[in-house]
This record gives C-alpha cells, sequence and structure tokens, in this order.
C-alpha cells in the first residue's frame, strides 16, 4: 500500500484567508437543494433569527446560516454545493 503524503491543514489558513476576504456577495453559489446556480447577493436573507439566514430564491431552503456571537461566528454553508468566488488572476502558490 502506498502511503499518500499529506500537508497539515495550517497550511489552509493563507488560502482561506485569501478567499474569506473577498467580497461574498459577488460569489456564485449552487444551492444543495433544487441545484439553482446564481450570485449569493441574490439570497432571500432572514435577519430577525438568531443569525442571519439565507434562503434559494429558487426553493426558498437554507443555503447559508450566518451566527456572530461577541468572540466567534459560525458559518453554515451545507445548503450550498459550491461557492464560486470571482480571485485575482495571481494569487498564492497553492495546487489549483
Ligand atoms: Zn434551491
Amino acid at each position: 500500500m502506498t502511503e499518500m503524503s499529506y500537508l497539515d491543514g495550517n497550511m489552509l489558513d493563507g488560502p482561506l484567508r485569501e478567499l474569506l476576504a473577498v467580497d461574498l456577495s459577488a460569489a456564485t453559489g449552487r444551492c444543495a437543494w433544487c441545484g439553482m446556480v446564481g450570485p449569493m447577493a441574490g439570497l432571500r436573507v432572514y435577519a430577525h433569527a438568531p443569525g442571519l439566514v439565507g434562503r434559494c430564491p429558487a426553493c426558498a431552503e437554507v443555503m447559508l446560516r450566518l451566527v456572530r456571537a461577541p468572540d466567534r461566528a459560525w458559518l453554515d454553508l451545507r445548503g450550498a454545493t459550491y461557492l464560486q468566488v470571482p480571485m485575482p488572476p495571481t494569487g498564492p502558490p497553492f495546487p489549483r
């Protein structure tokens, strides 16, 4: 059996920091429930919950939950199959 090499999860810090520092309203997301692909800015956001709840404009299922506490935040994206984020043409040297 061949042992696959891997890197410590700490190496994700730079790539994720670059990704999460962008304006997510410019991102495109795919609804995990109905498959609709569209701008995250098109979500219907309900702010009268303990946090923010973003629902798909096509099927009304939850795509995103964001809860902010004074010292931490929780981001739940299980309702989105993926997020596609516009990036500058050059970036850090991580595998693409
Ligand atoms: Zn949907």
